[in-house]
């Protein structure tokens, strides 16, 4: 869709802090992350709610997550990665995968603007590890 956002991300005509692409999907790093290290997991194709996505590219998506739950796990010495799913601010379907030690890590409210400097840091680390 020519107006949304994780498109032109997912094709790169807007930059992100990548952690991951292959030919289906794309990570890279929420730019107001709840804890450092929270990633969003896309579709490249549109599709507005999770839930709507087809087989096999629905469960491939949640093989790319469970994948990129170890690399986060291990880059930012958390103990697990939460799931989070709304897609009310924007309508293509993602996951968020949220580094977290306590359950209460798992709170949009603690949600803050990363720099980009920090972002491009936490990338590489991450990367490194998948
Ligand atoms: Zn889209």
């Amino acid at each position: 869709m020519d107006d949304c956002i994780f498109c032109k991300i997912g094709a790169g005509k807007i930059p992100s802090a990548k952690v991951y692409e292959d030919e289906r999907f794309l990570a890279f790093l929420d730019i107001n992350p709840v804890s450092p290290g929270h990633t969003l997991l896309i579709p490249k194709k549109h599709v507005d709610n999770l839930f709507d996505i087809e087989e096999p590219l629905y469960s491939e998506m949640f093989q790319t997550a469970k994948k990129l739950s170890k690399s986060l796990t291990k880059a930012m010495g958390a103990k697990r990665v939460g799931v989070m799913v709304e897609g009310f601010l924007v309508h293509h379907a993602h996951v968020h995968l949220i580094p977290m030690n306590h359950g209460s890590d798992l709170n949009p409210a603690n949600a803050r603007k990363a720099e980009p400097a920090e972002l491009t840091a936490i990338a590489e680390k991450i990367r490194k590890q998948i």
